[in-house]
């Protein structure tokens, strides 16, 4: 692939979400990690809220505990040895100002690619 095709391809990558499945759902996660007596899991099914084509593991938001405060997120390589890992990332602070209005991005701290607001909202 020529270098401009491949740039053309990435721009088109970075619009949308990954969604890569995690093979576990959140209630069989929050089951075998104690995180917090008021952890609250996001949704039963967890897929990755990345950019597509983002390089590093894939990234779903598990659950939130401490009243909304601590971010939980599942953490997984999506290859077959299936290692996966749930972690404490705060959430990105970065923030886009639209007249009155401000989004926030709402992935972790440090993620790769885009953020929230630059990509598709969520189905
Ligand atoms: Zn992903
Ligand atoms: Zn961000």
């Amino acid at each position: 692939m020529d270098p401009a095709t491949s740039a053309f391809a990435r721009t088109l990558a970075s619009k949308c979400r990954c969604h890569a499945l995690a093979t576990d759902s959140a209630a069989e996660l929050l089951s075998s990690n104690p995180i917090s007596e008021d952890a609250r899991a996001e949704s039963s099914l967890l897929s990755c809220e990345l950019a597509a084509g983002h390089d590093s593991d894939h990234l779903a938001l598990l659950a939130t505990a401490h009243g909304g405060d601590q971010w939980w997120w599942l953490r997984w390589d999506g290859q077959p040895s299936k290692v996966t890992e749930v972690i404490q990332i705060d959430p990105c602070d970065a923030e886009l100002t639209q007249g009155r209005y401000a989004d926030e991005c709402f992935l972790p701290h440090g993620h790769p690619g885009p953020h929230d607001f630059e990509l598709p909202q969520r189905d």
